[in-house]
């Protein structure tokens, strides 16, 4: 018996500045900055989430921005790069448009069958622009300055540095329900489900790779999706059988959540697709209204006051 999940859910990284994170996400790569909550465990900080229009399950990309955290180095133990799909013939606009706003691109590399565009966000963590021929069928956010054609639909994959992948691709394999669906050089490619965009988690043992140091401009931990409760259940009692130590499931009010870390040290999450990011502002404003869970509703006027303002 396997976990029957379906993908990535979302991707969790730590900044340094909230307003400078904002300002990249929304108007250097144009995702639609979907929700504006607190970190439930230390609410004085946000918890910002951006994303496609509805903020849909492998769109979405979060960050815990602590103001002054110091920079980590990405590394072996961490997911190290978060990649995004674009479509094929999509590389000149991106390689045209971030130089304009004083981005930095690496030069295009080839892996597998695509063109990758590597580049990192103000607080150094690593992103890859994936240009992929294969169907994505994704809609993206509308953005301004960035033409629709060209926009992000959502996560390709995530990169995960590892010294050793072995137990990490029995994790996937034997219990998570992945399959391996290429290897280059050291690089090896796992999917789950039909495959594509949104599905991939690359395992890189590239020994050049120094040990990974948290921080900001790194990935605190990964989600994969799972369709409902009865499945997050499921998967939850898989991974106590094959003995790991997983959390109880979490109500994280967009979907409900079980942690567990690898035994490479990445913390992973399985997140459930329900109920989703409107379940507190409607999906025309999302974003624009501090998202507070129930328990620090009667707190909102400090909670708010505390909080640098973002426009
Ligand atoms: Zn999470």
């Amino acid at each position: 018996m396997k976990a029957n999940i379906l993908g990535l859910h979302h991707i969790t990284a730590m900044a340094s500045d909230a307003r400078r994170n904002l300002d990249f996400y929304t108007r250097a790569l144009g995702l639609r900055f979907i929700k504006k909550s607190v970190n439930q465990d230390d609410p004085g900080t946000y918890h910002l989430y951006y994303g496609d229009y509805a903020g849909s399950p492998g769109t979405v990309l979060t960050f815990f921005p602590w103001p002054g955290l110091r920079r980590g180095r990405p590394g072996t133990g961490q997911s190290s790069a978060v990649g995004f799909s674009i479509p094929a013939g999509s590389l000149a606009f991106w390689q045209a448009h971030l130089p304009k706003l004083g981005v930095a691109t690496k030069p295009i590399e080839q892996r597998f069958a695509d063109q990758v565009l590597a580049l990192t966000d103000p607080d150094g963590l690593p992103l890859e622009l994936i240009a992929t021929a294969e169907t994505d069928a994704r809609v993206p956010a509308p953005a301004k300055n960035i033409p629709s054609e060209h926009a992000i639909r959502g996560f390709h994959s995530s990169t995960l540095a590892l010294s050793d992948a072995k137990a990490t691709a029995a994790l996937l394999t034997d219990t998570m329900g992945y399959r391996l669906v290429a290897v280059q050089g050291h690089r090896t490619r796992y999917t789950v489900t039909t495959g594509g965009p949104g599905t991939y988690v690359d395992l890189l043992t590239d020994p050049a790779i120094p040990r990974g140091l948290s921080g900001a401009g790194t990935v605190h931990h990964v989600a994969f999706r799972v369709a409902d409760d009865a499945a997050e259940e499921d998967a939850l009692a898989l991974l106590q059988q094959r003995g790991l130590h997983v959390s109880p499931v979490i109500d994280r009010a967009y979907f409900r959540s079980i942690y567990y870390r690898e035994s490479a040290g990445v913390l992973f999450e399985i997140a459930t697709d329900q109920p989703g990011f409107a379940i507190d502002e409607p999906v025309e404003s999302l974003g624009s209204f501090l998202s507070l869970p129930p328990r620090l509703e009667p707190h909102r006027a400090e909670i708010e006051a505390a909080l640098p303002k973002l426009n």
